[in-house]
């Protein structure tokens, strides 16, 4: 039963980048809302933790992509928060033990031509995934294969050429010192929340929503919904009526994944200041390894895609394995006793997220559409799945939360 306290006008599902953007603007309206979320903590898959050096890691989002038009650059500085500008190592040369720069160069323009290739099927005939444009004579397809496993978290056999080229991204790419997450979950202060509280299922049969929660029934006129995509297809929450149409949408829209480990290193002056070093040029199941992030003594490793997920099944303990025998490939075995593992999250295993971001499978890049539609001027959807050119992003959360939340507040004004 619903009991006192627990009737709001709206209620919003998690609290994400979507979430926490929604509510914001619904508390600025003086709408009496709630975000429910199921975590201890706000941020969803963005999350800040600190090592044992004081430094903040970010395991899930970190850069600001499209940064100068990526509304979190705003409100990390109103909290007090630096923002640093350095290149992304993706965009600068990487080291190059094991990739000479001229092999960097014909890389580059292997890359830059497959991405013509996409671009140019994007925009015009039938949806097909993005393998189909790989150069079956280039040696390079192992490694474009490896980048799509860190934009996507999917090899591009998986992923829809049309999506794909809708994705609008402007290369220009910045960090949060504090921490991305820090910063999403400040942006909720004053905002009421209700943690460790899993929703189960939504009830909008009635004139008003009954929500069933691990803490009990809430009841509210309107519901935002801003878990993520793999949730939503996973029937983790249940809708009465159903909404297969929408189950199906997600569906369409899978998270692929994508996993960072944090390594301490010794002797870190060494090599140069945010810097990539790939082990491997001829595999799509290599890590990239992004060397002194922030000028820190650290590693932060990456690994998508079908190499995440069978990291994820060997265990936390399979990542730093891995990255030593990588490591020691290409700097000697001696580097081996440089590096200690500090923190690793698990996406796809994390209950309450199911991987990292979305991706659309070929043929399912109008999902986001789909998914976005909210039902009955009642039960509104947002978070980065339902971004047609942001998805996968946390701006991407944020937009289409602000958005949806705006719909909510018209939508009471009639
Ligand atoms: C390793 C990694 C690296 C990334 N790098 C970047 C990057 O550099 N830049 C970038 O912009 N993006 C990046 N992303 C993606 C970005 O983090 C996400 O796109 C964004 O945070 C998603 O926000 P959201 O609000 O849509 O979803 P979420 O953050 O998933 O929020 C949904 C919330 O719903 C909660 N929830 C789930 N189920 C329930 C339930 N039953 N009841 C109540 N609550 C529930 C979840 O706990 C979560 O808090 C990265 C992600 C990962 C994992």
């Amino acid at each position: 039963m619903a009991g006192a306290g627990s009737d709001f006008e709206v209620v919003v599902i998690g609290g994400g980048a979507a979430g926490v953007a929604a509510a914001r603007r619904l508390h600025e309206a003086s709408i009496r809302c709630l975000i429910v979320e199921a975590r201890p903590r706000l941020g969803g898959r963005a999350w800040t933790v600190t090592d044992e050096s004081g430094f903040k890691l970010d395991l899930g989002c970190g850069w600001l992509h499209s940064a100068d038009r990526n509304p979190w650059v705003a409100v990390a500085q109103q909290h007090g928060a630096t923002i640093d500008k350095t290149p992304p190592p993706w965009m600068r040369p990487a080291i190059e033990l094991g990739f000479p720069r001229a092999e960097q160069a014909e890389f580059g323009q292997a890359m830059g031509a497959f991405f013509a290739r996409l671009e140019a099927a994007g925009q015009g005939g039938p949806d097909t995934p993005g393998a189909a444009f790989f150069d079956p004579a280039s040696r390079w397809n192992g490694l474009i294969n490896a980048v799509s496993t860190h934009i996507s978290g999917a090899e591009w056999d998986r992923v829809s050429v049309r999506d794909f080229d809708r994705y609008d991204d402007n290369g220009i790419n910045w960090r949060i010192v504090e921490g991305f997450g820090t910063t999403i979950a400040a942006y909720a202060a004053n905002v009421p929340a209700m943690l460790d509280c899993e929703v189960r299922g939504i009830d909008h049969s009635g004139k008003r929503l009954c929500i069933e929660t691990r803490k009990g029934v809430i009841l509210a006129d309107q519901v935002i919904v801003t878990v993520s995509s793999a949730i939503l297809a996973s029937e983790r929450i249940r809708f009465a009526p159903a909404l297969p149409a929408k189950i199906e949408a997600a569906a369409g829209l899978p998270l692929g994944l994508a996993d960072k480990l944090f390594m301490s290193l010794e002797g870190a002056e060494e090599f140069e200041k945010d810097v990539r070093l790939f082990a491997h040029t001829d595999r799509a199941g290599t890590g990239g390894y992004h060397f002194r992030p922030f000028g820190r003594p650290l590693i932060e490793a990456y690994f998508g895609g079908q190499q995440a997920r069978e990291l994820e099944a060997d265990g936390e303990r399979a990542f730093f394995d891995f990255a030593v025998s990588e490591l020691t490939g290409v700097l000697g075995s001696n580097f081996a006793k440089r590096i200690k593992p500090l923190r690793i999250h698990c996406w796809g295993e994390d209950p309450f997220a199911l991987g990292s971001y979305s991706y659309a499978k070929p043929g399912f890049a109008d999902c986001r559409a789909t998914l976005a539609e909210p039902v009955d001027d009642r039960l509104f959807f947002a978070g980065e799945a339902c971004s047609r050119h942001d998805f996968s992003t946390a701006h991407g959360g944020w937009h289409t939360g602000v958005a949806t939340a705006e719909r909510v507040v018209a939508a009471r004004r009639q």
